[in-house]
């Protein structure tokens, strides 16, 4: 038989990812396009579509070659209609992309939630290593999650389980993007890092961030991570309150799923220890010690690929079943 390849596509705010994936996990071609959020985005399954079919073309595929298309957009999707119910930094309300893509491509299209097409990739063929239970984190300008439990990633009713980022750890804390207060990605993601240093910065307190705030109008996260390493104390608090916070909520979705592997990427997570240290200690001291003890911290080993591989292997397994 000849061999057969899938399409995996991860849709971000700017950028749309897309690869050609032989079944066995062979990234053959790798490309993006502009994200073009013109008209509420109605013209993305044009653009991906009139860009894989260009594609393929160019290296001598048919569209009968591909066993379908995986798509992962980032927002609440209803796994079993493919339709996106909210994409905020897209303007998706209710966007049926599966069949979109399916009417313009003619092929089989499967969609999922961003985050749960990392967790997919990165146990398919990255630090995850087909763990049977593991939970994936997201840590960039949001803080995405994605559980894969028993073998299988969990969607839930309409799309939401896993969803780490809103894990409320401050009942009254800062607006989130979901409309709610106090989700954990107020306080660990990028953007949660660097508006916890700006309120230092505001309250007069003394920091060395204050000279990055002068320079450039703002703190990002990484001035925090890199300030904390020089010494200065307000970082290091705002780090330890970050890594204590984090090591809580996994801890305690980690009491759910009892994970063998909890998979740290995204933009943050290139700290690298300064972030994964003091993260495991927090886990360890929150977490029941039969499920610290079998839980391994790795990080992300496929960096931007994790999407497009997670949502190539989605197809693989929904044409196998
Ligand atoms: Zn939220």
């Amino acid at each position: 038989m000849a061999e057969k390849y899938a399409v995996g596509v991860d849709i971000g705010g700017t950028t749309v990812k897309l690869a050609i994936i032989k079944e066995s996990g062979d990234i053959v071609e790798k490309w993006e396009i502009e994200t073009n959020l013109e008209n509420n985005g109605s013209s993305i399954p044009e653009d991906i579509w009139s860009s894989v079919a260009k594609t393929i073309k160019a290296i001598g595929l048919r569209s009968s070659d591909l066993i379908g298309i995986g798509a992962g957009a980032p927002g609440f999707v209803d796994t079993d209609t493919g339709v996106v119910a909210v994409a905020v930094n897209i303007g998706w309300k209710n966007f049926a992309l599966a069949e979109n893509l399916g009417q313009l491509s003619g092929l089989p299209v499967v969609v999922d939630n961003d985050a749960n097409i990392a967790a997919l990739g990165e146990n398919w063929l990255g630090a995850g290593n087909q763990a049977e239970n593991l939970i994936a984190v997201t840590i960039g300008t949001g803080v995405g999650g994605g559980i894969i439990a028993n073998g299988q990633v969990i969607n839930g009713v309409n799309g939401t389980a896993g969803e780490i980022g809103h894990i409320t750890v401050e009942t009254d804390g800062a607006p989130c993007n979901c409309g709610r207060n106090g989700c954990l990605e107020t306080v660990a993601s990028a953007t949660g890092i660097a508006r916890q240093a700006e309120q230092y910065i505001k309250s007069n307190q003394e920091t060395s961030l204050l000279t990055a705030y002068k320079e450039n109008g703002r703190v990002t996260a990484k001035d925090v991570f890199e300030q904390a390493k020089n010494g200065d104390k307000i970082s290091e608090v705002i780090l330890e309150r970050v890594t204590d916070v984090l090591g809580l909520a996994i801890a305690n979705a980690a009491t759910v799923v009892n994970p063998s592997k909890i998979v740290i990427g995204g933009g943050v997570s290139k700290a690298g220890d300064q972030l994964l240290v003091p993260l495991r200690k927090a886990f360890d001291k929150f977490a029941l010690p039969r499920i610290s003890g079998a839980a391994e911290f790795v990080t992300a080993k496929l960096g931007n690929d994790a999407g497009v591989i997670g949502a190539a292997y989605l197809v693989k397994q929904e044409m196998r079943a």
